[in-house]
Parts: C-alpha cells; structure tokens; sequence
C-alpha cells in the first residue's frame, strides 16, 4: 500500500503544455480571469451502444475560448489548473454546466434519455465538500442522479484510496454512476475494482489503438473487457477511430464505444441530432 500511495503522488509533467515558470504563472492568471470571464465551453462526445447503435450519453469535455490563442483544448490548461488548485474552480464551472445541459436534455421528449459524464480531477475527487456540491447542483437543476456519470482515474484513486473510497460511495449512494478513465494506463490494482464501488471501465484509448494491429494490445482490450464483465461493470472503449476496431470491439461483447468514427466532440445542439438517428 505505501508503495501504490507512493506511486501515486508522482507528478506527471509534460514539457509540451507549459515552458517556463513565468509562462505557467501567466496562464494561470488568465485562466483564473477566464473562468470568471465566462471563457470556459463545454463539448459533448457521443458515447454509443454497440448493441444497437443508440446514443447512451455523452461525455462532457471542456475547453477555453482564449481571448487572442483561440479555442484551446484541455492539454493546454489543466496541468496547470489543477497543480495550482484552480481546477476546483473549473471543474466546479463544468459540473453546474454539465449537470444544467442534461436537465435541459432530460425535459426535451424528442430523444432517448441521455447520460452525462463528466471529468472530475484528483483534486476534486478527493477534497472535502464534493458529495455536497453534486448534491446541490442536481437538486437545482432537478436531475435525476441516474443521469450524471463522474469518470475518475486511477491515479486519483490511488493518491489518497481512503478519501476516494468514502467519496466514491457516497456518490455512490447518491445514485451517480461512477467510471474508471483511462483504465489500463494507472496503477491501480484489481483490488480496487471490488473495492470502489465503480460502474463503468473505460479502456484506454492507446489500446484501442492498437486493435487488431498488436497482439499486445488486442488481448488487453479483450481482457480488460472481460474482467470489467467479470465484476458487473459495462466496459467503455474509447478513442475508436475505425471500423476494424469497433468490429473487434464487438466481437468481444464490449458494451460502448466512443471516439472519432461515431463523432468527435461537438456541440451541444449537434448531440441532439445525433442522438435523435
Ligand atoms: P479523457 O477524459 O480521456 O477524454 C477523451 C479525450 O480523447 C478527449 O480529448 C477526446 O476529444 C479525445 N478523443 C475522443 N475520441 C477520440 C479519437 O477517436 N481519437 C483521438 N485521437 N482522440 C479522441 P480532450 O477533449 O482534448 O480532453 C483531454 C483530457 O482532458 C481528457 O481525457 C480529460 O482527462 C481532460 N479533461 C477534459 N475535460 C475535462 C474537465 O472538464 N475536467 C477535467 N478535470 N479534465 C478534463
Ligand atoms: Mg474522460
Ligand atoms: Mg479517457
Ligand atoms: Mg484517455
């Protein structure tokens, strides 16, 4: 255990999104501006039945209209966001966004019921206060838990297994479903999977990849799918770009597929369309 807590805590750190601790610095301040600016949008990405091509719900995925840099995707910002603490304030921001475009989804009678699901971070899962707040923005948007999914990692599980764990049951007796992003990529053990009270595996999209062109990762796609059917959870697979995959996929009983061959995340008012087909 202390080594998985110790592991955990690694920080990730990707040169790519930030350079210099002045240039963090400045994002930061724009991005806490933006948030209160009312630059935050939300995409939503179609997650689909493949038993029968209907629409389940949507994931949420947020972006930032920078004032000059333009539509920015979260690999620009969330590093930042969250080893500042600021991803309180945005996932805050996204979860009253999320939660108020599915009650608007969940009163409109022309389409199939649909579940959001939505990111939360490290930060979020585990600080104090999280049950409350999802409690207060369904209660204020009236919807029905059932209709809200939390997708959490498994390196948020394993930094502090204690705290997730009491949060993830609360949620849990909420009635939210709760998803295990990534999966594959953590270091969480099976261990975790009995016991965090979880609903959803969500197979990492660099296996998905990898279907039926590697051997490697076609057999942990499959496995991953069996041992999500092995403790009563659906298996997600995300990030299917092709018609070889989501075949594969299906072959192999996994229950949803998402990613660019059904649709890239779009609008909310195209999701009603595409969930209207
Ligand atoms: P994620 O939760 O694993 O989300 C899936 C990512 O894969 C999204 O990237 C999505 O656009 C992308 N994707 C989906 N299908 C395909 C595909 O077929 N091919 C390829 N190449 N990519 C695909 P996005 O929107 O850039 O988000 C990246 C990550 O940022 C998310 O990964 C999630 O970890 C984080 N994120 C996004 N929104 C939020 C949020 O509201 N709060 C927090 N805390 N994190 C967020
Ligand atoms: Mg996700
Ligand atoms: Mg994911
Ligand atoms: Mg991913």
């Amino acid at each position: 255990r202390a080594k998985v807590r110790g592991r955990g805590r690694v920080e990730v750190h990707d040169p790519t999104t930030t350079n210099s601790a002045a240039d963090r610095l400045r994002l930061l301040g724009e991005l806490r501006l933006g948030i209160a600016a009312g630059q935050l949008r939300l995409l939503y990405q179609p997650q689909v039945q493949l038993r029968d091509g209907r629409v389940r719900g949507v994931e949420a995925l947020v972006r930032w209209q920078h004032p000059t840099r333009g539509l920015l995707p979260p690999a620009e910002f969330i590093d930042v966001a969250e080893q500042s603490g600021l991803v309180r304030a945005l996932g805050a921001w996204v979860l009253e966004a999320a939660v108020k475009q599915a009650a608007r989804w969940a009163r409109d009678p022309s389409h199939p019921t649909l579940e959001v699901s939505v990111n939360l971070s490290a930060r979020q899962l585990t600080a104090p206060g999280l049950v409350e707040a999802v409690t207060a923005i369904l209660v204020r948007h009236r919807l029905p838990a059932g209709l809200l999914v939390l997708e959490v990692t498994e390196t948020a599980l394993v930094a502090d297994p204690e705290a997730a764990a009491a949060a993830l049951t609360a949620l849990k007796e909420l009635g939210v479903g709760v998803s295990v992003d990534d999966f594959g990529t953590g270091y969480a053990s099976l261990t975790y999977l009995q016991r965090f009270p979880v609903d959803e595996l969500k197979i990492d999209r660099s296996f998905v990849s990898g279907l039926g062109v590697s051997d490697g990762d076609t057999g942990i796609v499959r496995a991953c799918v069996q041992l999500a059917h092995a403790v009563g959870v659906r298996a997600v697979a995300e990030g299917v770009e092709t018609e070889e995959q989501r075949q594969a996929l299906v072959e192999m009983g996994c229950d949803v597929e998402q990613g660019y061959l059904f649709s890239r995340p779009v609008e909310a008012a195209v999701v009603r369309e595409l969930a209207a087909r």
